[in-house]
């Protein structure tokens, strides 16, 4: 059977059978159904739960690729993280890189560091460096699998297990939906999951360097994030659609 075959399409009663099909499953089972639908790509910030999806794929040998975006302001620690987790799990974990005529766009238009100066600058730095490139890793796949969970923040507070992106045309999957952070720090210490460094100082979610602060306690776990910003749903656009400057225009893709 092909994967033209199996693949649930977007309407609401399959996906629907789908995300409950999910909710009945382990991790590893919700991931082997999902590699089963059709081509499927994991994309990762290397934070926790991300690593705890890296780490099931590669110790199960599920066939879905893993990609990150090397958006060339991540902290040092995430870097390494990347080549750690490769050797760890002996997989590969393809980088995708902002376009430099786009980078350079950016710089001239806003400054390098204009993200903070408005929310229109940090939606357009954020278009260049990450969703582009995520454009780029998700090119040809039918399946995204992502390490959304709805005790992140309240914006994801109703992220379902499988729902239809109508924007990049795939079937998203978000096998951790469910999980609490401390069922996410007892599997990774049962499983000695390597982790970045940053989580134990402070920073329980963590994206690009200049745009990620360690929180307080009691605050909400994605608080350091475009923490100058006021919004309590702001997002870089992955997983939320934002508006983005039009200006950027360097490059054609
Ligand atoms: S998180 Fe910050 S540095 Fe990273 S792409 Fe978005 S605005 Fe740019």
């Amino acid at each position: 059977m092909t994967h033209t075959q199996v693949i649930p399409h977007q309407t609401p009663q399959a996906v629907a059978t789908l995300d409950a099909q999910l909710a009945a499953l382990d991790l590893a089972g919700r991931l082997r159904l999902a590699a089963g639908l059709g081509r499927a790509v994991f994309t990762t910030s290397l934070g926790i739960e991300d690593q705890v999806i890296t780490a099931a794929i590669g110790t199960h040998r599920l066939p879905i690729e893993v990609a990150t975006l090397e958006t060339g302001r991540l902290f040092m620690e995430t870097v390494v993280l990347i080549g750690q987790t490769e050797e760890r799990y002996g997989l590969s974990i393809r980088r995708f890189r902002p376009d430099e005529r786009d980078v350079e766009a950016y710089a001239a238009q806003y400054g390098l560091n204009g993200f903070y100066d408005s929310v229109e600058a940090r939606h357009a730095c954020c278009h260049v460096r990450k969703l582009k490139p995520l454009a780029r890793a998700l090119s040809g796949a039918e399946i995204w699998i992502t390490g959304l969970r709805r005790a992140q923040s309240g914006n994801r507070a109703s992220t379902p297990f499988a729902e239809y992106d109508t924007e990049r045309n795939l079937l998203k999957i978000n096998p951790l939906a469910d999980w609490e952070i401390g069922t996410i720090h007892a599997h990774v210490a049962a499983e000695e999951i390597p982790v970045n460094p940053l989580h134990q100082r402070g920073y329980p979610s963590i994206g690009c360097e200049p745009c990620t602060r360690a929180i307080k306690p009691g605050e909400p776990e994605r608080a350091g994030r475009w923490w100058w910003e006021q919004d309590e749903k702001r997002e870089c656009g992955l997983h939320v659609p934002e508006p983005v400057a039009s200006a950027i225009t360097a490059a054609p893709h």
